[in-house]
């Protein structure tokens, strides 16, 4: 059977329970959706299926699960829109989901049976906004380590500052600073399509020295701004840590501008390269020694482990914004940020959640007893020169 003519507006049910396949088709068809439905796990992956598409998915199939149906698919290179619907008890849907996730699929939703129909319709209606709002989006631009290189040397590099605010008081603690690429093509460019480049590059310790460089001659105009010392948090990529002499080159360029170590947090995530693990530790011992806070960033994530915690002397956990944005709708990710709340007052650490993007989220972890907030709720990352404005704004509220 051949299907690739049909248009990307097309929703594919797959699920052998006729009942439901059929339920779920006619409540789509009713929204305007050209459903294609079909009982059987083989016979489907016989049809001629188009590059992306969006699949309603039962788990529990005779005779291909919806995991094996999944991999299939990820073989063919096929652009995927999930909703995953199952009998099975919720720890194996969410896990199904997790799974589908790490393969890079968009798991837009996850229905045990009986499938909420209101809630099905609603899901669509996104799917369809989502799938008209990103037509025409530009994609990423890639770059070469030559264009990095060149970014470096003609300080295109610029730092947005993200306000932190302690949850007892809703007074500002700190800012963490932001990388950015002021790109004389692209215009901003966010982290996100250069630090690992960087990193894979051999780049990264000259863009660390620039922001650290950046962030000191930025302290001095943030505390006016406040009127008091802030803490200022500084990424520092693991790649960083295989120079024995990153803690005297950090303390160097920061007390240029007479800052106090104690004034600075380096946030680190655990990275799946971290080959020499002796000196990786001496680096966060000796920068833990000159003063400097240590954060545990991305905590609960692959590479931030339990391990990590145990061996170097962090003061700062900050949880992950993954379980933090899930965390009112997800039960397993509540429970994940209660036991890093739990864990980080355990081991005397200051507890930090980012991610924070409504008012529920913000008044859940401060009865919860989460020291710090960071997210899009409270400030968005932003320009120095901003942060007065924000300030300003912020009194007023207060
Ligand atoms: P990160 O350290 O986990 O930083 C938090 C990221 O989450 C930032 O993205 C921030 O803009 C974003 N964010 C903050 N609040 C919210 C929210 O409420 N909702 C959502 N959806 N996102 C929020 P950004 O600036 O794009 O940075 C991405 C990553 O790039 C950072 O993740 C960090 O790992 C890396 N990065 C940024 N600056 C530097 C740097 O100077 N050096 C190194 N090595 N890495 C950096
Ligand atoms: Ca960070
Ligand atoms: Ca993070």
């Amino acid at each position: 059977m051949k299907m690739s003519q049909i248009s990307p507006q097309s929703l594919y049910i797959l699920d052998d329970d006729l009942h439901y396949a059929t339920l779920l088709k006619q409540m789509a068809e009713k929204y305007d959706w050209n459903v294609i439905s079909e009982q059987s796990a083989l016979r489907f992956l016989e049809f001629d299926l188009p590059p992306s598409m969006v699949l309603v998915l039962d788990l529990v199939m005779p005779e291909l699960d919806g995991i094996e149906v999944i991999r299939e698919l990820i073989k063919r290179r096929i652009n995927l829109t999930l909703i995953l619907i199952s009998g099975v008890d919720k720890r194996t849907l969410h896990s199904a989901q997790l799974l589908a996730q790490a393969y890079s699929i968009n798991v837009v939703a996850c229905f045990s049976k009986p499938v909420r129909l209101k809630a099905f319709c609603e899901i669509l209606n996104t799917i369809r906004k989502v799938q008209v709002s990103s037509k025409g989006a530009e994609e990423d631009p890639v770059f070469s380590r030559e264009d990095i290189k060149a970014g470096i040397e003609k300080q295109q590099f610029i730092i947005y500052y993200q306000p932190q605010v302690c949850l007892k008081t809703d007074m500002l603690v700190g800012v963490e600073a932001l990388v950015r690429w002021h790109h004389s093509e692209y215009g901003l460019i966010p982290p996100g399509c250069f630090i690992s480049m960087a990193e894979k590059e051999g780049l990264i310790s000259l863009l660390t020295n620039q922001v650290v460089s950046m962030v000191a001659k930025d302290n001095a105009m943030l505390n006016t701004i406040f009127g008091k010392d802030i803490m200022i948090s500084i990424n520092i990529s693991a790649n960083d840590i295989i120079s024995l002499s990153l803690p005297d080159q950090l303390n160097h360029l920061l007390s240029e501008y007479s800052i106090d170590p104690k004034n600075i947090t380096f946030e680190i995530t655990e990275s799946a390269v971290m080959t020499n693990l002796v000196s990786f530790l001496d680096v966060l011992n000796r920068l833990s020694l000159k003063g400097f806070s240590l954060s545990i960033d991305d905590f609960g994530t692959g590479f931030s482990s339990l391990t990590l915690l145990y061996q170097a002397p962090f003061s700062e956990l900050k949880i992950d914004q993954s379980f933090v944005g899930r965390m009112l709708h997800d039960a397993e990710a509540m429970i994940i940020v209660e036991i890093c709340i739990l864990l980080a007052k355990k081991m005397g650490m200051k507890i930090v959640a980012e991610g924070i993007e409504n008012e529920k989220t913000l008044s859940t972890l401060k009865s919860l007893g989460c020291d710090v907030g960071q997210g899009y709720f409270i400030g968005k990352p932003m320009p120095v020169k901003d942060i007065v404005i924000w300030k300003n704004q912020r009194s007023t509220d207060l």
